[in-house]
């Protein structure tokens, strides 16, 4: 067994040397879990990659004038998809790890931290968060950027997904309290222009909103008039803080206006009535679950309604909320979702002889990978290794330490893994990680100007 050509600084060199649309990159002998139904988990399987796309998947594939990389030992899978996250706060992550309820969240960062934040410490704190997510396998990112204070603000998020190289979706929100422009929405056609005016890019645009008026008031709030500007402008929407009643309420009202959709994803979803689960389910709407959020922090019941969707028929995707409170990773979210859940199920049928309905490591790994992707509007893109989709791939080491040996590649992922065994991450085709080592980025520097930012927020009094 082989295992030093995927940490081959060799390797890298040659494959950044090719002309990113020539590039053709063979890997060899994986075990690859494509997490496409038709074409499973192939052991000893061949991947290749042209220029930013799979073009096949199979065994002993042929490739002349490709550099090879030898995958033996190793899992490939899709990269992760992040359906939510703040990810301006990342500078404060951990501060406040045991926060009680949402109103203490709220209180402290929304109506707190930031307010004073510039676009400097947007840049930062978006930056820090995605680098975080592509070493941890992440490799498309949904930054529900709700702290919009000026255009610039709104500039320096997306500037900060674009220079990292993920497949960022930047979904736009003006802030909770203080002072602001109100340049929300209304600057979001002169963003599309600027940043998202392909088709065929990494960055893709979403218009963020609130389920109600409870925390900020009816402007940031989820209704015909921003389903409005959503649909001019072609964008999907993803609405944060959908939970218990008024939450319910709200939702079939968003369904007899006919808001409702595919490109429409609800996040949380915790402690919703069957009624809401319905509209939703009937309509096709999407749903982004936040695990530890919802459990760690107590959103509404605190479980995560996986359940509830899937009775539903939505299969949700996951994401990582904030890391004010919470880990920043997906196995996390992967692991306490199929603890939770199947303790639930379990718990449920104690005593009454049935058997509980437990959900598997597949389905969390399809959540945290496929649906993900179905979620955030990119399944025609990433989410699986199936040929014609974009390079959005990890090398996992399952010969590590913690992995050998290697008996069960799913069970290997969702339950042994955690960001050292992804020795490479390729995002659209790109080498973002090699030898287990995020690329392109000075830790030192970037420590120095997180360092510097944090203190910036957390020594100006709040406006
Ligand atoms: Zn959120």
């Amino acid at each position: 067994m082989n295992l030093n050509h995927t940490t081959s600084a060799a390797v890298l060199e040659e494959l950044r040397r090719r002309p990113a649309d020539r590039r053709r990159i063979l890997f060899t002998g994986a075990t690859v879990v494509t997490m496409d139904s038709g074409l499973g988990v192939l052991d000893g399987g061949d991947l290749l990659v042209e220029g930013d796309t799979i073009t096949a998947v199979g065994p002993r594939l042929d490739a002349p004038d490709a550099v090879v990389v030898d995958a033996t030992g190793a899992i490939l899978a899709p990269g992760f998809v992040d359906t939510h996250r703040h990810a301006w706060e990342a500078q404060l992550r951990r501060i406040m790890p045991d926060v009680d309820d949402l109103g203490g969240y709220v209180m402290a960062t929304l109506a707190g931290y930031a307010t004073v934040y510039r676009p400097q410490n947007m840049y930062i704190g978006t930056r820090l968060a995605a680098l975080t997510a592509i070493d941890s396998g992440i490799t498309t990112m949904l930054d529900f950027s709700h702290n919009s204070r000026t255009r610039e603000h709104s500039d320096a998020a997306v500037e900060a997904l674009r220079d990292t190289g993920i497949r960022g979706v930047h979904a736009a929100m003006g802030p909770h309290f203080g002072d602001w422009d109100r340049q929300w929405p209304g600057d979001l056609p002169r963003l599309k222009s600027q940043y998202f005016s392909s088709d065929d890019q990494l960055l893709t645009l979403r218009l963020a909103t609130l389920a109600t008026d409870e925390i900020a008031g009816p402007a940031l709030a989820y209704g015909p008039e921003l389903a409005r500007v959503a649909r001019e402008l072609g964008v999907g929407v993803s609405v944060d803080a959908v939970f218990g009643s008024a939450s319910s309420d709200a939702v079939l009202r968003w369904a007899k206006d006919s808001i409702l959709g595919p490109d429409v994803t609800l996040i949380h979803s915790t402690g919703l009535t069957p009624e809401a689960w319905q509209a939703m389910g009937e309509s096709g709407t999407t749903v982004a679950l936040a695990p530890t959020s919802d459990a760690q922090i107590g959103l509404e019941t605190a479980i995560p309604a996986v359940d509830e969707a899937l009775s539903a028929g939505i299969r949700p995707g996951l994401s990582i909320d904030v890391e004010v409170a919470l880990a920043s990773d997906m196995f996390t979210q992967m692991r306490a979702l199929h603890a939770i859940q199947r303790m639930r199920a379990v718990n449920a049928a104690h005593g009454t002889g049935r058997q509980p309905s437990r959900i598997t490591t597949r389905d969390v790994l399809d959540f945290a990978t496929l649906q993900g992707a179905r979620t955030n509007g990119l399944v025609g893109v990433t989410g699986s290794l199936t040929p014609g989709k974009k390079a959005d791939l990890l090398v996992i080491q399952a010969e590590d330490l913690n992995n050998m040996p290697l008996n069960d590649p799913i069970g290997t992922i969702v339950l042994g893994s955690d960001a050292r065994n992804i020795s490479a991450v390729l995002i659209n085709g790109e080498t973002r990680k090699w030898n287990g080592q995020v690329l392109d980025v000075n830790l030192a520097a970037l420590r120095g100007k997180v360092h510097a930012s944090r203190e910036y927020v957390l020594n100006t009094p709040a406006v």
